[in-house]
This record gives C-alpha cells, sequence and structure tokens, in this order.
C-alpha cells in the first residue's frame, strides 16, 4: 500500500538530491521540535517524531534511500528487516533509537541527564567477564629465587553443557522483542528521555525460552579451579602478574576476563631491599674494626660471600658484594650484596678488660682519632670565629 506510505523526502523538507549532510540537519531539526520530551502526552507530535525518525533512518543509509527511491517504501520496510515494522516505527523506542544515531550515539538529553554512554558497546551479549584480583604473599627469599605457586580460585567458567549459548536447542533463542534485541529501552523521566537496560532480556538483547538446565540459562557456572603461578626471581611489592583469561568467563558466552596477582615480599629479619641491590647491617667487633679482619657474610646464592675489612675501617663503611642482590626482573643483570658494617661498643666487661682498655687509654694518640681531632678543631674555629665578627 504504498500510497499510505509518507513521502520521506516531504516529511523531512528535503530535495531528492539532498546530500547526507543536508538529511541530517533537516532531521536533527525537525526531531528536537517533535521530541517527545518537549510534548509531553502529546499524540500529534508522538506521530510527527515516528514518522520523521522512520525516514531519517531510510534516507541516512545509501543502501536503503536507492530501496527507496526504485521500489518505495515497502520495499525498504521488508529490507530492513530490524529496526522498522513493516508498516513503518510501531513503538516509540525504534524512534528514540534512531534519534539517538543522529546525535552521535548520545543523545542531547542523555548527556543533559549526564548518565547514558552511547548504545551498541553495552550490548550485554558481548560483555568480557570480569577480571580478577588476588593478593599473594611471598617471602623475601623466594622472591630473589623465584617461585611457583597453586592458587585456588573461584570462578564463573562458560558452561559445557551449552558452549555459553545459554540453551541447548536452536529454538531456544529468540529476539527479545521488548527491545528488538538491543538490549535498551528509553524511559520517560520527567523532561528527560533515558536509556536503560531492557528489563526483560537484562541487556542481552535475546530472550531464552528453554534455558539449559545445566546453567539455568547464564551461559555459564561457578567453578573451583587451580591455577598455576610461576612468579619470576626479582619481583617486588606492588607489582602484579596478569594472566590473561583466567578471571570470570563473560556472560552469554563473553570472553574471560584476567586474573592479576599482586605480589607482597614479606621483610626478612636480616636484609633490607634496596631497588635491586640488598643491604645487611654487620656488627663487628671494635678490635677487628681496629686490626681488620676477613669476614663471611649470608648470602642467598650457594657460594660463601666474604669481605675484607681492612684495618681501621669506620661504623657505616658498606662493602659492595658484586651480582648478590636481586635479579632484575625485566631484563638482565643483577643487584649488589650492601654490607653496611657497624662498630659495636663492647659491654658487659669483665675486670681485665677494664683495665687493657684504661691502659689502652694511657697510649692514646692524637693520630689514633683522626676525626675527633678535626672534628674538635672545627668547632673550635666555628665559636671562636663567629664570637669575633
Ligand atoms: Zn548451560
Ligand atoms: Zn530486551
Amino acid at each position: 500500500m504504498k500510497s499510505t506510505m509518507p513521502d520521506y523526502y516531504e516529511v523531512l523538507g528535503v530535495s531528492k538530491g539532498a546530500t547526507q549532510d543536508e538529511i541530517k540537519k533537516a532531521y536533527r531539526k525537525k526531531a528536537l521540535e517533535s521530541h517527545p520530551d518537549r510534548n509531553p502526552g502529546n499524540p500529534e507530535a508522538e506521530k510527527q517524531f515516528k514518522t520523521i525518525s522512520e525516514a531519517y533512518e531510510v534516507l541516512s543509509d545509501e543502501k536503503k534511500r536507492q530501496m527507496y527511491d526504485h521500489y518505495g517504501a515497502d520495499a525498504v520496510h521488508g529490507y530492513a528487516g530490524a529496526g522498522a515494522g513493516a508498516h513503518g516505527y510501531e513503538t516509540m523506542d525504534e524512534a528514540l533509537r534512531t534519534f539517538m544515531g543522529a546525535f552521535g550515539g548520545e543523545s542531547v538529553f542523555d548527556s543533559l541527564f549526564g548518565g547514558g554512554r552511547g548504545g551498541r558497546e553495552e550490548r550485554g551479549y558481548a560483555q568480557q567477564g570480569a577480571s580478577k584480583r588476588v593478593n599473594m604473599n611471598i617471602s623475601f627469599e623466594e622472591a630473589i629465587k623465584g617461585v611457583e605457586k597453586e592458587l585456588s580460585i573461584t570462578n564463573y567458567v562458560t558452561c559445557e553443557t551449552c558452549n555459553g549459548k545459554r540453551t541447548t536447542s536452536p529454538s531456544g533463542i529468540k529476539r527479545c522483542n521488548r527491545c528488538g534485541g538491543q538490549g535498551q529501552v528509553f524511559e520517560q523521566r520527567g523532561f528527560f528521555s533515558m536509556s536503560m537496560a531492557c528489563p526483560q532480556c537484562r541487556g542481552a538483547g535475546e530472550t531464552i525460552t528453554d534455558p539449559c538446565k545445566t546453567c539455568s540459562g547464564d551461559g555459564r557456572v561457578k567453578a573451583k579451579k587451580r591455577v598455576h603461578v610461576r612468579i619470576p626471581a626479582g619481583v617486588d611489592s606492588g607489582m602484579r602478574l596478569k594472566l590473561a583469561g583466567y578471571g570470570d568467563a563473560g556472560p552469554s558466552g563473553g570472553e574471560y576476563g584476567d586474573l592479576y596477582v599482586y605480589i607482597n615480599v614479606e621483610a626478612h629479619e636480616f636484609f633490607e631491599r634496596q631497588g635491586n641491590d640488598i643491604i645487611l647491617d654487620l656488627p663487628v667487633t671494635v678490635v677487628e674494626a681496629a686490626l681488620g679482619a676477613k669476614k663471611e657474610v649470608p648470602s642467598f646464592s650457594p657460594n660463601i660471600a666474604r669481605i675484607t675489612i681492612p684495618e681501621g675501617t669506620q661504623s657505616g663503611k658498606v662493602f659492595r658484594v658484586k651480582g648478590e642482590g636481586f635479579p632484575n626482573v625485566h631484563g638482565s643483570g643483577k643487584g649488589d650484596l650492601l654490607v653496611r658494617v657497624f662498630v659495636e661498643t663492647p659491654t658487659n666487661l669483665s675486670e681485665k678488660q677494664r683495665s687493657l682498655l684504661a691502659e689502652f687509654a694511657t697510649l692514646e694518640a692524637p693520630a689514633n682519632f683522626p676525626r675527633k681531632k678535626g672534628f674538635l678543631d672545627r668547632v673550635k674555629d666555628f665559636f671562636g670565629g663567629s664570637s669575633h665578627s
């Protein structure tokens, strides 16, 4: 019944040879005028809004426009399928969807509301599953050498009975009639229309009429999984490992999310980490420091680390043992072991030790304590100098 169909060019007020730009401009202008938000409870405006949206849907698509030009509106609607019924738009949702499309996916009303994000990506069934986070404590030594651990996690996995299709019968899945498969519907809220997930299909765009028995039509089930995690040597606290595909399965057969393992390296009783270097505070006696000594120092490698303390070593002096630190987790090379000596003042002295030390004191010469002498001289200069100026 071509005669009952309106002339789309006339409806939009453009010529037959109008460019896409002109068509869009004309539609946007008319659509804003007749938008239901501006004309609440006005059936004439509603009808007008549907008609121009329908016209725009056809003329903005070059293929449909050609069909329409040659064969008329009926041909287009038979061809168009989704979006337009055999007699043009039947519901306001269809018209509003076209309207959204003409405004770049995000309607002016939605952006005023701060709510709406553009439509298509939000369709439920393409969604990736959730990514997950687990925390893992490892020891200082495990961080140096690397370690393999097993994690036990409970995830959504794709249902094997239906392969995530949510139904086992080919006819058990139907395009949602409420939202026309878009997963979204439009709702009037005050002066604005908001898009929201379709309440009937919960955003999936499809309705399951014969849900899979195993997963009750969710397409996935919860399952415990053991995950083998290889933690590379050299990791540090705050680093995370990504195990791609070890998160939840997406709803309705979507892709798996990822699993992130956040590393926490426990503190060590003796060793401290600084970048890829390890710091060790090593106590030495006054005698060792004064006379010199060879010391074995604990390290994490099979070969024993040794340092030579020369005579006259002061507290705080650092000795570097090459390559005994953390391996570089991002590449090659290793940090060092930094041995920081501190001279321990003897306590709990016996009478004999006391008298020997007292005797030593009588033999002390300024050359034995160059820093002490230098320090006292500088203090004297400082106070003397400042009081005279
Ligand atoms: Zn299933
Ligand atoms: Zn729906």
